[in-house]
């Protein structure tokens, strides 16, 4: 089955609203196996949703619109979108005592009503965190029209309670969705490793980039979940046999959170001697819930002074090789670990910019060392002349450091 989604809203357009809806539509949809061809927005305008409604129910099956169920003026979506289905709006007695019972201080008002006037022989989509119920019908031909409310809070369990349950009995696929996690290549180098398999329409491959790291998500569609399941391994499998090392996890929720559950099974702990980074690393691992068992401490060591002071980096080091160096970085590693007692510790030193930088040693030149107390490892990281922010260095060498 086909859908479009469409959200109603003149604020939508104007750019003051962000339009959410529409993602936890497509999440939702492509849970249950439902192709969404379309997601189109339109203002509070009659004319204008009244053609997006005809031209939804036209070329598609399943037509869900967002927002424009409440009680003002502007929210007419029921009205259009019911009279261009071909359905008279009646007085749902449920909702209304729902409504009554809801405003029995202040009094029912007529445009509050409105909210309990559904389409005729609907299913009524009951809403559990606010007054404007949903409804849900099919048309003459055959189609289905879901209307759901604006406000993610309100559409969000609507949708999950009520929607999906009541389209899943018109659907019998189902999609299940692996991602191969890369680290270590880019997405054009991904992409030619894997050109034959994203050519194919069932399962699906797909590689997409996302802050500095590299994601093969692989689709599959089949009766059950077992069923598509076991499509997308085959898939899954010849991508990790072709991007090999670079292969750091399926359906793993992050570099840290991999870090975090590789340590723990190791029974090893970790500390952190931060410069350019500021923190972000111990911050990256500590936002994994259970970090505590593996994570001993991270300090941010910004002056030459503390660096030797607080890591014992020496000061010949230092005046020798400068702060932005690997003899600095291997230092630091070694020292955290002396001060912590931890197992591994990471050094990070570099320059984030946008200034600093000088021929030798450029904007976004970051050196990232691991000590385990006996040996030392030290990656620089130097990106090739793209102009990128202060954030994204920081956070691509904090990254660099997990993937160690
Ligand atoms: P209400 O009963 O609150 O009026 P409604 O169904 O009439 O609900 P709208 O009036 O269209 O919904 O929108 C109410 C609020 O919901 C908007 O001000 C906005 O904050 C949020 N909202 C509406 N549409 C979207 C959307 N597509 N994405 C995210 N938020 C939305
Ligand atoms: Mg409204």
């Amino acid at each position: 089955m086909q859908a479009e989604v469409l959200s109603v809203g003149t604020e939508l357009l104007l750019g003051q609203t962000v339009n959410t809806d529409t993602t936890i539509v497509a999440k939702a949809l492509s849970g249950l196996g439902i192709d969404l061809l379309y997601a189109a927005v339109v203002g509070d305008n009659v004319g204008r949703l009244e053609k997006a409604v005809w031209d939804a129910l036209d070329r598609s099956d399943i037509l869900i619109t967002t927002g424009g169920l409440g009680p003002t003026g502007d929210d007419l979506t029921k009205e259009t979108v019911a009279a261009a289905a071909g359905k008279k709006l009646v007085l749902h007695q449920p909702s209304y005592d729902r409504l009554k019972e809801y405003f029995a201080r202040g009094g029912l008002s007529e445009n509050q009503i409105k909210q309990a006037m559904l389409p005729e022989g609907c299913t009524v989509l009951q809403n559990d965190n606010g007054t404007a119920p949903g409804c849900a019908f099919q048309t003459a031909q055959g189609k289905i029209v879901i209307m759901l409310p604006g406000p993610p809070s309100e559409l969000e369990p609507m949708l999950k309670n009520y929607a999906v349950p009541y389209l899943a009995k018109f659907q019998n696929a189902v999609i299940a969705s692996h991602s191969v996690h890369v680290y270590g290549r880019g997405e054009a180098a991904v992409a030619l490793m894997i050109d034959d398999l994203t050519q194919n329409s069932n399962p699906t491959a797909a590689p997409y980039a996302k802050e500095g790291e590299m994601f093969v998500r692989v689709t599959a569609k089949a009766a059950n979940e077992a069923e598509a399941d076991a499509m997308c391994a085959p898939v899954v499998e010849e991508i990790r046999r072709r991007v090999g090392s670079f292969v750091y996890g399926v359906d793993v929720d992050s570099l840290e959170e991999l870090v975090v559950r590789e340590l723990k099974k190791a029974g090893k702990t970790l500390a952190t001697a931060e410069s350019c980074t500021g923190g972000l690393l111990a911050k990256r691992i500590t936002d994994v819930p259970g970090s505590s068992d593996v994570f001993e401490m991270g300090c941010v060591t910004y002056a030459n002074r503390v660096k030797e002071a607080l890591l014992g980096v020496p000061h010949e080091t230092l005046e020798a090789h400068g702060a932005v160096s690997e003899q600095t970085a291997r230092a630091m590693a070694e020292g955290i670990v002396r001060r912590s007692g931890a197992d591994i510790g990471v050094g990070i030193t570099g320059i984030a910019g946008p200034g600093g930088g000088t021929a030798e040693k450029p904007v976004g030149l970051v050196y990232i060392a691991l000590s385990d107390g006996e040996n030392t490892w030290v990656a620089k990281r130097q990106p090739a002349g793209r102009m990128k922010s202060r954030e994204w260095h920081r956070h691509c060498a904090a990254s660099k450091a997990l993937d160690m």
